[in-house]
């Protein structure tokens, strides 16, 4: 079958595909040798450590200090790249930005993430970008592969242009990772933020099937199956929060009114505290004060989560995923809130989906939802992937 298939391709294609099967072994199983990769991607030695050492010459992977010993030749272990280069993943929300630096393992190095107010404009934006990066850009012997740069709203099919983004109008029209391409000298995608949260939770819970619901400023949604992204940078399932619920409701972002995301959010939640205590406070105090006191904000709480529980009635009805990944941070002010959603969206779902659709709380942010995005296409930029019956 190995030869059928693989025969007719040319022998350039060929050792792309086996240098993409050689970081794809390393990126699912952790470090292991040369022989490791040959057992266990079916390709003969010989080949593999051809592609070994090409993909070694790009700064992909590293041979670390331990060998292996046992029958044969001592193999030294190999594993992504981790030491000698980085990708960089920044995250532009409404009313903060988030930037981390991480291996090619997915690795983050926590102690260089930093968060900035987000800047009125795009040419503010792009600036502070590039004054945070630069000292990680800098940094000796370490060598930058990319940057991936997480964005609300709807991207053009081309992933180049920003088209429009309800809660971030400073970044409608515009070309952002052309730009900091420009700037900064080496690869930038841009990536949809519900598409970096998929790829983010994904890589958490090694999982080829999700959905995540992001509820923390405007409403979005987001959908892996079968390991690819559904709808990538332009399409329906990810205008979730601008679907009308209360015909006369608040204003939206988006010129409508009442949009599910103007009842369903933290955003909804800061509004109605700030209603409540007669000031306006922002996502972080809106959380902060219900976490100390939840009792005092119980009928604001319970008002968000009703609206909750049908956004993820309506992603089980739609996409009935295994999994339903919650973004957001309401459901962290008291314990047992994941589980009231839990029960009230069962009411709403039907039948067939009501024991159905796991609901966990994320465990990811956007920026590394971004970094695992420029892995991706980091990889995917290597050749295609093997076909999986070979
Ligand atoms: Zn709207």
């Amino acid at each position: 079958m190995k030869n059928a298939i693989t025969s007719n391709l040319r022998p350039q294609l060929l050792g792309r595909m086996t240098q993409r099967a050689v970081v794809e072994a390393l990126k699912s199983q952790g470090p292991i040798s040369r022989a490791d990769i040959a057992r266990i991607t079916g390709i003969s030695p010989t080949t593999v450590s051809s592609a070994v050492t090409q993909v070694l010459n790009a700064g992909y992977i590293e041979e670390t200090d331990a060998e292996i010993s046992g029958p044969g030749r001592p193999g030294k272990i190999l594993r992504l790249a981790r030491e000698s280069v980085q990708v960089i993943g920044v995250s532009v929300e409404p009313e903060w930005c988030e930037m981390v630096v991480g291996g090619l393992d997915g690795s983050i190095y926590e102690e260089h993430s930093l968060r900035f107010l987000t800047p009125n404009t795009y040419a503010r934006l792009l600036a502070e970008i590039e004054k945070h990066a630069r000292p990680w850009i800098d940094t000796p012997d370490v060598k930058t592969l990319g940057l991936g740069l997480s964005l609300p709203g709807l991207i053009d099919p081309s992933g180049e242009l920003t088209v429009f983004s309800p809660n971030l109008h400073q970044t409608d029209d515009q070309h952002p990772s052309h730009d900091l391409r420009d700037r900064l000298g080496f690869s930038t995608i841009l990536i949809q933020e519900n598409d970096a949260l998929c790829l983010a939770e994904r890589r958490a819970h090694l999982a080829e099937d999700l959905a995540i619901i992001d509820y923390s400023g405007g409403l979005g949604l987001g959908v892996i199956t079968g390991g690819r992204l559904l709808g990538r940078h332009i399409g329906l399932p990810r205008e979730l929060g601008h679907i009308t619920v209360d015909p006369k409701g608040t204003v939206c972002g988006c010129g409508n009114r009442g949009c599910l995301e103007t009842l369903a959010t933290d955003a909804t939640f800061a509004r109605r505290v700030s209603l409540k205590i007669g000031r306006t406070v922002t996502i972080d105090e809106a959380i902060r004060l219900a976490t100390d006191d939840p009792a005092a904000f119980h009928s604001e709480i319970e008002a968000v989560l009703d609206y909750l529980a049908i956004a993820v009635a309506m992603t089980a009805n739609l996409f009935a995923p295994p999994l339903i990944i919650m973004h957001g941070r309401l459901l962290n002010i008291v314990p047992n809130l994941l589980d009231c959603l839990t029960s009230r969206a069962a009411v709403r779902k039907l039948r067939p989906f009501r024991e159905k659709c796991r609901l966990l709380q994320s465990t990811s942010t956007k920026a590394q939802g971004a970094l695992a995005g420029i892995l991706d296409h980091l990889f995917e930029e290597l050749g295609p992937l093997m076909p999986t019956n070979v």
